[in-house]
C-alpha cells in the first residue's frame, strides 16, 4: 500500500483519461491520493474529485504563483469549501478536505510579488491553525522567509514541507518545527546528489511520498506526464538510499499519512466511485 500525498489530478493534463489514471494507480497499490488545490478553480475541482472517489482526498489552498489571483471574496469561497466538505461514506465518516495547501513562498520563479505571497501565506497558516488542518507547504528559494513565517506560529504548527529541495540547515529547521518532509521523483535526477544525501537524515516517522503529478516524472521519463502510480517507483528508490525494504517505506509513509492527515485506510476499503 502506498499513498500519494500530493497530486494535481484536476489539471487539464488529465482531462482525456483521468478515470483511467486513477484506476491504474489503484492497480499498482496506491491506496490513497491527496489532490492538492493550487488555484481557486483548482480547489473546487479537488473537492469535487474527493467527493466522487472514496480514496481521493482534497487539500485547499493557493499556490504562491497565483497569490495575485485571490481577493477577499475568493478567500471567503475557500473557507466555505472547508465548512461543508464531502465526507467519506461508511461508518467512520471522514472529512475529505484534509489539509490547507499548497501554500507558501516561491522566490525562484517570482510569478507574484513577494509581499503578496507572504501576506497570503500568513493568512493560510492562521487558517490551518483555526481549522486544525495540516499545511502543505511549497518553499522554493525562500528558506529564510518561509521559516520566518512558520516560526512565529511554531508552538502549534503541523504540516509537510512538500517536494523538499532545500539545504541541510533548512531541513534541520523544518524537522525542529515538527514538520513532515515529502520527496518527489526529482530525487532520481542526475543533479540531485544533495537530496539523495538529505533523505537519509529524515526520521522514519516524518517521511512522506508524493508524485506532484503531472510534474516531475522519474529520471528516464522526464518530459512525460507523471502519474500517482510512480510513487511506488519512488518508494523503491528511497528504500535503496535508506537501506531498508520497499515494504518498510510503504508501511511508514502510509502510517505517517494517516497520522498527519487523519486518513485511515485499509486495503479492503476499495476504490468506490459514486459516479456522480
Ligand atoms: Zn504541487
Amino acid at each position: 500500500m502506498f499513498t500519494d500525498t500530493h497530486a494535481h489530478l484536476d489539471f487539464q493534463d488529465f482531462d482525456a483519461d483521468r478515470e483511467e489514471v486513477i484506476r491504474r494507480s489503484q492497480k499498482e497499490g496506491i491506496n490513497s491520493i491527496i489532490n492538492v488545490g493550487s488555484s481557486l478553480k483548482g480547489c473546487f475541482a479537488a473537492v469535487d474529485l474527493a467527493s466522487r472517489y472514496e480514496n481521493i482526498y482534497a487539500s485547499v489552498g493557493i499556490h504562491p504563483h497565483c497569490a495575485g489571483e485571490i481577493d477577499h471574496n475568493g478567500f471567503k469561497q475557500l473557507k466555505n469549501l472547508l465548512l461543508a466538505p464531502p465526507l467519506r461514506a461508511g461508518a467512520g465518516r471522514v472529512k475529505k478536505v484534509v489539509a490547507i495547501g499548497e501554500v507558501g513562498l516561491d522566490c525562484y520563479r517570482n510569478l507574484s510579488p513577494l509581499a503578496l505571497q507572504k501576506e497570503l501565506f500568513r493568512k493560510f497558516v492562521d487558517l490551518s491553525l483555526s481549522e486544525n488542518l495540516p499545511l502543505i507547504i511549497h518553499s522554493r528559494q525562500a528558506e529564510e522567509e518561509t521559516l520566518g513565517i512558520l516560526k512565529a506560529k511554531a508552538h502549534k504548527l503541523k504540516g509537510v514541507l512538500h517536494c523538499f529541495s532545500g539545504s541541510r540547515d533548512f531541513l534541520r529547521s523544518c524537522l525542529d518545527l515538527g514538520l513532515y518532509i515529502s520527496f518527489t521523483c526529482n530525487i532520481t535526477y542526475k543533479k540531485s546528489d544533495n537530496l539523495r544525501e538529505l533523505v537519509k537524515l529524515i526520521p522514519e516517522d516524518r517521511l512522506l511520498l508524493e508524485s506532484d503529478c503531472p510534474y516531475l516524472s522519474p529520471e528516464g521519463m522526464r518530459g512525460k506526464r507523471n502519474e500517482p502510480l510512480n510513487v511506488k517507483f519512488l518508494a523503491g528508490f528511497l528504500a535503496g538510499l535508506r537501506g531498508c525494504s520497499i515494504e518498510d517505506i510503504a508501511k511508514s509513509t502510509t502510517e505517517n499519512t494517516g497520522r498527519l492527515f487523519g486518513i485511515s485506510m485499509s486495503p479492503a476499503d476499495g476504490w468506490v466511485s459514486s459516479d456522480k
